[in-house]
């Protein structure tokens, strides 16, 4: 019996994977028509490899692949990186900031699920990574509107239990396991709530709806960033299940 392999051509990102024997690698895409694929590259490890040293980690480009029909792996035939990114792999901090990018959507989406916004969203931090003089900051906005599109949607603006307004100067405490912002009078009921600072809640606030390349001009002391990052990175692990791996090598930056 003869098995097709229809040919698959779609915009992808590198979002991960994995070495296997005879120089071959599993390799994560996030693509932009068919959500996250994995497929084996073939000798990519060699190093006259026919795919030229296009496959890396954070390369956006064009995918062609062979869809194996009822299977989870499959089979890359190309891949041309249009944006290798090559500056996110040469700076340590960037590279931890975009490895927790691509993780967190590694983890966050299903095989076989597109969603066009979050390629757009992942393509365009990835560029302002790899220029934006604040990294920092693009990452954290990133996660927060990832947050959104995976259906999560923390509430910073109220209390979640007694859905009283947060005054904006005040300080207050959040509780990712209710899913946001506690009040002093129900802080009680949140045992693992923590205080956060009206600087680090205001961009909380913000931060969901503003655009990536804007967070390039926000400057704010380094405890509140510190703050925000830890703020972000606990919802995060509420909604993905565990801690990003990646989140452990941000932690000393
Ligand atoms: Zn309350």
């Amino acid at each position: 019996m003869r098995i097709t392999m229809p040919l698959q051509t779609t915009d992808a990102i590198v979002i991960g994977g994995h070495d296997l024997a005879e120089a071959d690698r599993i390799v994560v895409f996030y693509t932009l028509t068919s959500g996250k694929v994995r497929a084996v590259a073939d000798g990519v490890r060699r190093i006259r490899s026919r795919f030229g040293g296009n496959i890396q980690l954070f390369s956006h480009g064009r995918l062609v692949y062979f869809e194996r029909p009822n299977r989870t792996l499959h089979k890359v035939n190309e891949f041309l990186a249009v944006r290798p990114h090559q500056g996110l792999r040469e700076d340590l901090d960037r590279i931890a900031l975009a490895s927790t990018a691509v993780e967190a959507v590694a983890l966050g989406v299903e095989e076989n699920e597109p969603s066009p916004g979050l390629f757009e969203l992942l393509a365009e931090a990835l560029d302002h990574l790899e220029t934006a003089n604040r990294p920092v900051l693009v990452l954290e906005g990133f996660l927060l509107q990832l947050l959104r599109l995976l259906g999560y949607r923390p509430e910073f603006q109220e209390c979640v239990r007694c859905r009283n307004q947060l005054p904006a100067r005040d300080a207050a405490h959040l509780s990712p396991t209710h899913g946001g912002a506690i009040c002093a009078s129900c802080r009680a009921g949140a045992p693992d709530a923590f205080p956060v600072t009206p600087e680090a809640l205001g961009f909380l606030r913000g931060a969901g709806g503003t655009p990536l390349r804007l967070m390039d001009r926000i400057a704010l002391p380094s405890t509140t960033v510190r703050e925000i990052m830890d703020a972000i990175h606990a919802f995060l692990c509420q909604v993905l299940g565990r801690p990003l791996r990646s989140a452990d090598f941000l932690g000393r930056l």
